[in-house]
């Protein structure tokens, strides 16, 4: 039977007879549009969509899905358009031809800025319709089968490519079969001498392998009748990519590596799996820290299966994988077993929803993301998931890349709770937000309505999509921001000329924006919240050629209400807080800094300067801010305790603590969380209530 014929006959099985027509149409049409043209292997060009059609058809994938990928090239290689091809077979199809189209006018580049560019294009189009990626790993892997035609120097780019972007994409989409065949045929061709020893090295340790591995399969087999187990059990071959990883990584031997022996166990039910777990572990006892349970928390691509590593006869150690029939084939198959055993099973629907789950946040990503590098920084943290599973309060779990901190979890559950967080309970203990969070851990996270993100978590979160939400707010909060501030700061400034802001006109601003270069006077304001101009000298320039027209209004300080973002500081040597006699600096692209009026950091000319502007708090003000104390008290034992418990018991939360020890007595530096002056003032009083406490000061500057 040609190659044709068996598409047909196979998708015969799970098509309708006339998606069968429609494939056949494609295929002739397909064949006369590439007539005349080869592959380097000398092969009518028609072979190479047939295969790419036939991988897919493997995984039972629809018949639009079919027909696109005997379409694949056409419009990239012939002179057919898409019109044409909607035409004739539906705009389904065209749009999945299109998608692929598109991914194939991606020339991978070596400066890494291009293919980054790339990557991100191709993404895009994976997260409209996984369709079009499925066609497109199939296309590569039928690429990747016969490579062999190609130089030495293009399979070895190609090579790399498909382990650096299409390996992974095919593991995150759960197709392990693909997976598996894209890294073995990547890892041949990148490394073609390193590849041959290891497939001599290999060939020559399996014949002493056969026998130990038919003596513990035999074992297990008898093991699981005993307790009436219908199981179906296989020695697993080591890939040769995956024992080349293992001795690069792990710094081990080829013979360390190759004498772990892997098995697989397959039974029908959940259940079954636990009691075929137990029996095993009674069999061969289990090394400690080695099991891991992916049915009770699977991975992020939906990967299901109980993996436990047995010190077996002669101290061989054995790694086995328990799942059920269904857990197997979507290990095998991942997102495409949706399509391979349709089914009403929750399961499957979940893998699915799963899946849309990961390319919509990572269109999220892409949105938010302007610097093509710097994302696909963050894709690969995300394609490789060092997998951490964290549970929300209500019991959710959420996969999380290793080294995930409590802002990460925020903007994973919601932007919204990301954009809002100002603590973390972890497992019922408060932690600080940089917190990196483990497996298990119950997070907690606080927000508060006032609450905005701040720049120094881009310091230390880890995944994409919270880097990008964090990048994003900043940049168009602190701009709005500014923006308003910088009108205050000028009605202040006019109203201190005696003139009255709303007197104005739109002619007066027109000139001052051409005048001074800026876009808007919106920018102009901002300019002047950042410190780039000073209120005063714009105030006058505004007004200079006009009368001025007197203002009822006087002019008086500008209120802070602590909500005003990241354009208002309060400055760290002081920290001001609600009650305390403020003034304010303009710190020239920083905007306004607060200061307490007596910080010693602030010299008396400043104050006279044009950078100086009056400020005051405004009323209700609902927030906290930091407060500095220092404490001297008695060095005994349980001290730090009563003073935490002293602090607790007014309302109030240490942010930060550095002790000295001076013999007798010790020091201690605390930053708390207060409301305002008065309630410092609270704790203080507590505070002096302990008979330990020898000396307790705010600290100021
Ligand atoms: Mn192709």
């Amino acid at each position: 039977m040609s190659e044709a014929d068996l598409l047909f006959s196979e998708t015969a099985q799970y098509l309708k007879p006339e998606d069968i027509e429609q494939l056949k149409n494609a295929y002739v049409f397909g064949q006369g549009a590439h007539s005349g043209q080869f592959r380097k292997s000398g092969e009518p060009y028609i072979s190479h969509p047939l295969a790419v059609a036939r991988i897919l058809s493997k995984l039972h994938l629809d018949a639009p899905t079919l027909t696109a990928a005997l379409l694949h090239d056409v419009v990239e290689d012939t002179d057919i358009s898409k019109t044409e091809i909607s035409e004739r077979f539906g705009e389904p199809v065209a749009e999945l031809v299109d998608g692929v189209s598109k991914l194939a006018k991606i020339e991978f580049q070596t400066q890494e800025e291009a293919q980054a560019e790339n990557f991100r294009k191709m993404l895009l189009a994976m997260a409209r319709d996984v369709r079009v990626i499925l066609i497109k790993l199939a296309d590569r892997l039928h690429n990747m089968r016969t490579l062999e035609a190609m130089l030495p120097i293009k399979q070895r780019s190609i090579a790399r490519e498909t382990l650096e972007i299409y390996a992974p994409i095919a593991h995150r989409l759960g197709l392990n079969n693909i997976y598996q065949e894209l890294q073995e045929l990547g890892f041949r061709y990148s490394y073609p001498t390193r590849y041959k020893v290891l497939v001599k090295a290999t060939k020559s340790a399996r014949g002493n392998r056969r026998e130990v591995v038919g003596k513990i399969l035999e074992a297990i087999k008898q093991k699981l009748t005993e307790v009436g187990l219908d199981a179906e059990v296989n020695g697993r071959e080591k890939h040769l990519y995956s024992i080349y990883t293992k001795m690069v990584d792990k710094q081990l031997s080829f013979s360390e590596v190759l004498d772990i022996y892997g098995f697989r166990v397959v039974v029908k039910d959940i259940p079954s799996c636990y009691v075929a777990l137990g029996m095993l572990h009674s069999l061969y006892r289990p090394i400690p820290g080695k099991f891991k349970d992916y049915i009770a928390i699977p991975k992020a691509n939906g990967y299901q299966s109980l993996h436990s590593t047995l010190l077996g006869p002669f101290g061989i150690p054995i790694e086995i994988q328990i799942r059920t029939a269904e857990m197997h084939r979507i290990a095998e198959n991942g997102v495409a077993s949706h399509w391979l055993y349709k089914s009403s099973d929750g399961d499957f629907n979940d893998l699915h929803l799963k899946t849309s789950q990961w390319l919509q946040s990572l269109l999220e990503t892409l949105s938010g993301s302007t610097d093509s590098l710097e994302f696909l920084e963050h894709l690969k943290i995300d394609l490789f998931p060092g997998d951490v599973y964290v549970f929300t309060p209500q019991g959710k779990i959420l996969t999380l890349p290793r080294g995930s901190t409590a802002v990460d979890f925020a903007y994973a559950v919601h932007s919204d709770v990301g954009n809002c967080c100002v603590a973390v309970k972890i497992n019922g203990e408060n932690a600080p937000l940089r917190t990196k969070l483990k497996s298990g851990d119950r997070v907690e996270i606080v927000t508060a309505p006032y609450a905005k993100p701040n720049p120094a978590w881009l310091g230390y979160v880890a995944t994409g999509r919270a880097r990008s939400h964090i990048r994003h707010f900043l940049k168009t909060i602190q701009y709005d921001e500014s923006v308003k501030l910088g009108e205050r700061m000028l009605n202040q400034a006019l109203l201190s000329f005696n003139i009255n802001p709303d007197a104005i006109t739109a002619a007066q601003w027109e000139k001052l924006v051409r005048d001074s270069g800026v876009k808007s006077k919106e920018e102009l304001l901002a300019e002047m919240a950042l410190g780039k101009q000073l209120p005063a000298i714009v105030a006058k320039r505004l007004t200079s050629p006009v009368e001025s027209i007197a203002s009822e209004q006087t002019a008086g300080p500008i209120i802070i209400m602590g909500t005003e973002g990241l354009t208002v500081q309060f400055a760290k040597c002081c920290r001001p807080l609600p009650g305390d006699q403020i003034v304010g600096l303009i710190k020239k692209d920083h905007g306004l800094v607060i200061h307490t009026y007596d910080c010693a950091n602030i010299a008396q000319s400043q104050r006279n300067s044009e950078n100086y502007l009056d400020v005051a708090w405004g009323k209700d003000i609902n927030r906290v801010f930091e407060a500095s104390i220092k404490v001297t008290a008695a060095n005994k034992q349980g001290v730090l305790a009563r003073v935490a418990a002293e602090i607790a018991k007014a309302e109030s939360n240490i942010d930060d603590i550095a002790m000295e020890n001076e013999g007798d007595y010790m020091q201690m530096h605390f930053i708390l969380q207060v409301n305002n002056r008065h309630h410092l003032a609270q704790i203080m009083r507590g505070l002096r209530h302990l008979k330990e406490i020898a000396k307790i000061s705010r600290v100021k500057g």
